[in-house]
């Protein structure tokens, strides 16, 4: 609601979002586009609690975030949020398995467990035959696909993405997308950032920003069927 965000620079105030207000529906796939600068990265850290607004409200779940104590905050990005990044953002020391497995130390499960979990997720982005792999050992799409199994790991209800096959060549996007439609199938709320339309047209919804503000939001009529 009326989300505002200014990063300052010193005394400059640089105002990035200017006033975004959304809805976004449990189970709904909603690709945010937008020109480079729009603030398309600002909104979805904010939308994944990694962020706070300069003002107005994010409510997640009913829950109003900015009023959310640290171990709640910690607990929502932990276990209902899987955050994907252009970058995939791997620990490059550990292998693809010991990845995956990160955020359910956060989550208090003993090693055995989040060894069997992490490889049970491995298994759904066909990559079980790569665990022993680290970050380096493996391709670009190889790479997303570990820090797909890592968001997923906690069965979080929502899934954010922000472009996640910015760094892959189209074959390999694909594959990205088929795993984000079946992802949305089996349940969850998806938000996507592409600056492709070939790769919107997986969503439902699409919402353009430009300038900080959504410059249209609407029912995508090509959407394509994944699943
Ligand atoms: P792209 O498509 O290139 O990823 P974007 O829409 O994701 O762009 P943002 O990353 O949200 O854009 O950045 C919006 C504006 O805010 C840009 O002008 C950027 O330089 C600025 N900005 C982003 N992060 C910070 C920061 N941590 N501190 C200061 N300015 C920032
Ligand atoms: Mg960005």
């Amino acid at each position: 609601e009326e989300i505002r965000k200014s990063y300052y620079l010193g005394k400059n105030e640089l105002p990035v979002l200017k006033g975004v207000t959304l809805d976004i529906f449990k189970n709904e796939y909603v690709a945010l586009m937008g020109p480079s600068g729009s603030g398309k990265s600002t909104l979805m850290n904010i939308l994944g609690c990694l962020d706070t607004p300069t003002s107005g409200s994010y409510i997640l779940s009913g829950h109003d975030v900015s009023k959310m104590e640290d171990n709640d905050l910690a607990r929502v990005r932990g276990k209902e949020i899987g955050f994907v990044f252009q970058q995939f953002n791997l620990m490059p020391r550990l292998t693809a398995l010991e990845n995956v497995a990160i955020p359910l130390i956060y989550a208090g499960i003993g090693k055995k467990e989040r060894l069997e979990k992490a490889m049970a997720m491995l298994e759904k982005v066909k990559l079980e035959n790569r665990a022993d792999h680290k970050p380096n050992e493996l391709s670009g799409g190889q790479c997303q696909r570990v820090a797909i199994a890592r968001a997923l790991v906690n069965d979080p209800s929502l899934i954010l993405a922000d472009e996640p096959t910015g760094n892959l060549d189209t074959k390999t996007s694909i594959e990205i997308m088929d795993i984000f439609g079946a992802i949305h199938a089996s349940g969850n709320t998806v938000v996507l950032v592409t600056h492709e339309e070939d790769i919107a047209d997986h969503a439902r919804r699409i919402i353009r920003l430009r300038d900080g503000v959504i410059e249209s939001d609407r029912i995508n009529q090509k959407y394509v069927v994944t699943n």
